[in-house]
């Protein structure tokens, strides 16, 4: 049945430039892409308001959907203030019907929210990974949970391939030297590897985790992986790689671990200091999947005392970090901001599937089951397959100390 009453759908997106909002942009197209690829099709809404390439993921961008929302009638509230008890997030959510929300700027749905939401029906995430809802608080009052399935997988991808030929080859501090105006051969070599020959790990061959994998065999090196399903044994032949059944035993033996499985209770903390003990001495870790499948003063010792040669990824906990927050300052890391799955070119494919998604919504027609995480009083669709039952927003409120700069 479609829905005719006016609602109130709240977005929460990350602020605009601190230099405005863009006139222009580098490039005047993105590619077209005709499919993912295991062949699921891209996200097909009836139609777009915006313009592919364009910046959609902040506040002024809106994700494209003011006039698709407020024509039919429901109010579009859209902001980047979400942390704290008086944020404008808190303030509207009581009686907002649609929460959508992006990872990289998360407005966290907690226990607390959701129970201050009683309209609350369905909370969009608008890219891959919902773990900033509270999946059981939206399990037991049968609140939709539903994500872009595949629109940044590889993206990710791709930005996780550059942090790990970063960390190996030292590039950032070498950057640092041109920047000073040096030469300094000597020194910006001091920690710089060839990649090809060494151990390279998934945790995790999803969507993303395959995408990475399929990109390393180009480098010459030996590749692994563990997952909770095993990959079918062509894939695993034709890529070379060796299946581990546990994570323990495939940190052991690799160079470099790229994490890519979900934030839920399964992972979180994954990395704590007892496994980062068991990996060779000098590895290095990156982490585009969430922050806090690592443990984050784990992470800090173990760049401190070189058990870890290097730690990179985009992911935080919470997002914003506070100012204050020790992956900024800790040795050794390449870490970005929460960038790598909101590209200009990814942010069209989720805004575009934001929209299939209400689309389908409003008008009372199934959302597609690839994009589904909680629905109808249980995980559903993906969530069913990759997600496990449970709430990893504590902390969240952490957010609020973010200042910025
Ligand atoms: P997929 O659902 O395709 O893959 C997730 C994989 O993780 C599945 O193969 C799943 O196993 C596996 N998995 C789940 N739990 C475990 C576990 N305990 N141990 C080992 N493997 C496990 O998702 P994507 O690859 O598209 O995305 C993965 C994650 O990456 C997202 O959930 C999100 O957190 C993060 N991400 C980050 C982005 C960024 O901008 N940095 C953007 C997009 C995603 P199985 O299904 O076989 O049970």
């Amino acid at each position: 049945m479609s829905i005719s009453s006016a609602l109130k759908v709240l977005c929460v997106l990350y602020p605009d430039p601190v230099t405005g909002f863009p006139t222009a942009y580098a490039r005047s197209t993105i590619p077209t892409l005709s499919h993912y690829p295991d062949g699921q099709t891209l996200p097909t809404p009836a139609s777009i308001d915006f313009m592919p390439g364009q910046l959609l993921g902040s506040v002024s961008g809106g994700l494209g959907l003011e006039k698709f929302v407020t024509e039919r009638g429901h109010r579009f509230v859209v902001t980047s203030d979400k942390d704290g008890p008086d944020s404008v997030f808190e303030r509207e959510l009581p009686d907002a019907d649609v929460v959508i929300s992006q990872p990289f700027w998360p407005g966290y749905l907690t226990a607390e929210r959701i129970r201050n939401a009683p309209k609350l029906k369905i909370a969009i995430t608008a890219g891959i990974g919902s773990d900033h809802v509270d999946l059981q608080s939206a399990i037991a009052r049968d609140i939709t949970v539903c994500e872009v399935t595949w629109c940044n997988s590889v993206s990710v991808a791709e930005h996780a391939v550059m942090q790990m030929l970063a960390l190996v080859r030292d590039y950032i501090p070498q950057y640092g030297w041109v920047m000073k105006g040096g030469w300094n051969i000597a020194d910006a070599i001091s920690r710089s590897y060839d990649i090809e020959g060494m151990d390279v790990g998934v945790v995790a061959a999803g969507r993303i985790g395959l995408a990475v994998l399929k990109r390393m065999k180009a480098f010459d090196v030996k590749l692994h992986y563990t997952d909770r399903h095993r990959l079918p044994a062509e894939v695993e032949q034709e890529l070379g790689l060796t299946f581990h059944p546990n994570v323990e035993s495939l940190v052991s033996v690799c160079d470099v671990v790229s994490i890519h499985c979900p934030l839920h209770a399964e992972t979180e903390h994954m990395f704590d200091d007892a496994l980062i003990g068991r990996m060779k001495r000098g590895s290095y870790i990156v982490n585009t999947a969430r922050g806090k499948i690592c443990d984050r003063d784990a992470i800090v010792r173990a760049l401190e005392s070189g058990q870890l040669a290097g730690y990179a990824g985009d992911v935080w906990f919470p997002q914003p970090p506070p100012n204050d927050h020790p992956w900024r300052s800790m040795p050794n890391h390449a870490m970005t901001p929460h960038t790598s799955g909101t590209s200009l070119s990814a942010q069209a494919r989720y805004a575009a599937g934001v929209r299939e998604i209400l689309e389908c919504w409003l008008n009372g027609r199934p959302i597609r089951e690839e994009y589904l995480i909680v629905q109808g009083g249980g995980l559903a669709g993906t969530g069913a397959h990759s997600y496990s039952a449970g709430d990893a927003t504590g902390g969240s409120e952490e957010a609020a100390k973010f200042r910025a700069v």
